[in-house]
């Protein structure tokens, strides 16, 4: 029987290139997908999944009013859904039922956390119900795991406050690992001043 599937990971981990490359696995062997991606994400254009490799699909869309159980997946070998951080926890239930009483796999890429290190709640959910969860993983500037993302405004300086979900315009993010989050940035003086530099002084930030 199928199952659901959260491959989750940081930003810029490659989520959307890995996503298109199943697709592509898939359609190689002459069966078809569908792809979602969130309404939200405007970076790209409405319903487009776009890789860091520049190859770009076209993709429906999902918003929190979507019921993925309304439609018909008869000749779907398998769902894909980029985004899914943005799936409300109903959502993540109607995909699980889908896989499991439809037949159909379900995999969804999507980040673990915010850029303050909360929980999304649709990826809670994903990696409550989902039988198979793995880890995309990326590197942190420092050389570690990256596990966690830090917002970058304009002018290149770490956001700590602002809403949950900001996609698009100036904001950027970078893929940071615990110790980075915490303490700075991997040239920072705060984290030189951690790693025993007593030089800086204290309050050197
Ligand atoms: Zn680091």
């Amino acid at each position: 029987m199928a199952k659901l599937f959260f491959r989750y990971a940081a930003m810029n981990s490659g989520k959307s290139t890995q996503l298109l490359q199943i697709a592509n696995n898939y359609e190689s062997m002459g069966k078809a997908v569908l792809l979602y991606t969130a309404a939200i994400d405007d970076r790209f254009g409405v319903g487009k999944i776009t890789s860091r490799l520049n190859i770009q699909r076209d993709a429906l869309t999902f918003d929190p009013e979507l019921d993925f159980l309304q439609r018909d997946y008869a000749d779907i070998a398998c769902l894909l859904l980029d985004e899914a951080q943005f799936l409300t926890p109903d959502q993540v239930c109607q995909l699980h039922q889908l896989a499991h009483t439809r037949n159909v796999p379900v995999i969804c890429f999507g980040l673990r956390i915010d850029f303050r290190g909360h929980p999304f709640p649709g990826s809670a959910w994903l990696l409550s119900r989902a039988e198979d969860v793995e880890e995309i993983k990326t590197i942190c500037e420092c050389g570690k795991k990256a596990t966690m993302h830090i917002r970058i405004d304009a002018d290149g300086r770490r956001v700590q406050d602002g809403p949950q979900v900001e996609i698009g315009g100036e904001t950027r993010y970078r893929a940071v690992c615990g110790r980075c989050f915490h303490v700075g940035e991997p040239d920072s003086p705060a984290l030189a001043a951690a790693a025993g530099d007593a030089t800086l002084p204290a309050s050197a930030h």
